[in-house]
């Protein structure tokens, strides 16, 4: 589903991605792991395309689109704040890109209430955001994200702002939807249990610098170099 072949991103002097190689399968729970100011962050972004690479090369599904804008790729990310339309109910919000499209009345609903039932939240479309608590509004997030069935879907430490009983309940649930809907996901963490309890395969980033691709088992195993097993060694 992605492909990156060189890709470097730097801002003035500072190299935030340094020859990023990655592939990642369409199915995938993939994970960027690395501690903060490993150039996570930027990789997302270089991937939806709100930043572009100084030099490299970005494939999604087999097409080059490393020139083009966001819009025009088939992806979609849930950040960490979430941003939900207050003044707009849970199932509006969730149908929102479907209206933008131009998708009618009756599909829209039908396709938010399936989004909602996907992530268990099918009684609560018609309350407005502020009546859920943090791990619903989360889910909705969700929702409104695998609404159109994206080729890909990008998660930026979606659960860092949630406590630690909820961020290990959604841990589950992100899941669960990830094998329910077969969409490739792609988790930024900084916390080494989620990314290897969570993923299929993870990518752990060192100044900028991807320093080790493979399996949680392969990775705890066989850390390839000593930052990766002291990262990996460390709890949060
Ligand atoms: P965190 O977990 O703290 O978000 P991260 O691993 O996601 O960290 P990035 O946010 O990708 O790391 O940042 C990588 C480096 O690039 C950091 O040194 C950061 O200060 C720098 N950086 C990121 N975006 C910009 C920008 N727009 N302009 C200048 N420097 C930037």
């Amino acid at each position: 589903a992605v492909r990156l072949t060189a890709v470097t991103k730097e801002f003035g002097a500072l190299r935030a991605v340094d020859g990023a190689e990655l592939t990642i399968g369409a199915g995938e729970f993939f994970s960027l792991l690395g501690p903060s100011g490993s150039g996570k962050t930027t990789l997302l972004r270089l991937i939806a395309g709100f930043e572009r690479p100084t030099s490299g090369r970005i494939e999604l599904a087999g097409s080059d689109v490393t020139a083009l804008p966001p819009s025009r790729r088939d992806v979609h990310t849930v950040f960490q704040d979430y941003a939900l339309f207050p003044h707009m109910t849970v199932e509006q919000n969730v149908a929102y890109a479907l209206t933008v499209a131009g998708v009618r009345k009756s599909e829209r609903l039908a396709r938010a209430r399936a989004a909602l039932r996907t992530v268990r939240l099918d009684d609560h479309g018609a309350r407005r955001p502020d009546r859920l608590s943090g791990g619903q509004r989360q889910r909705v997030a969700l929702a409104r994200a695998l609404i159109d069935d994206p080729g890909l879907l990008l998660l930026d430490e979606p659960l860092g702002a949630l406590d630690l009983q909820l961020r290990q309940e959604m841990q589950r649930e992100l899941q669960r939807i990830q094998r329910a809907t077969g969409v490739t996901f792609l988790l930024v963490t900084h916390d080494q249990e989620e990314a290897l309890t969570l993923s299929d395969r993870l990518a752990v980033l060192d100044r900028g610098r991807i320093v080790q691709t493979g399996s949680p088992l392969e990775i705890y195993d066989r850390p390839a170099t000593a930052f990766v097993a002291g990262f990996i060694g460390t709890t949060n």
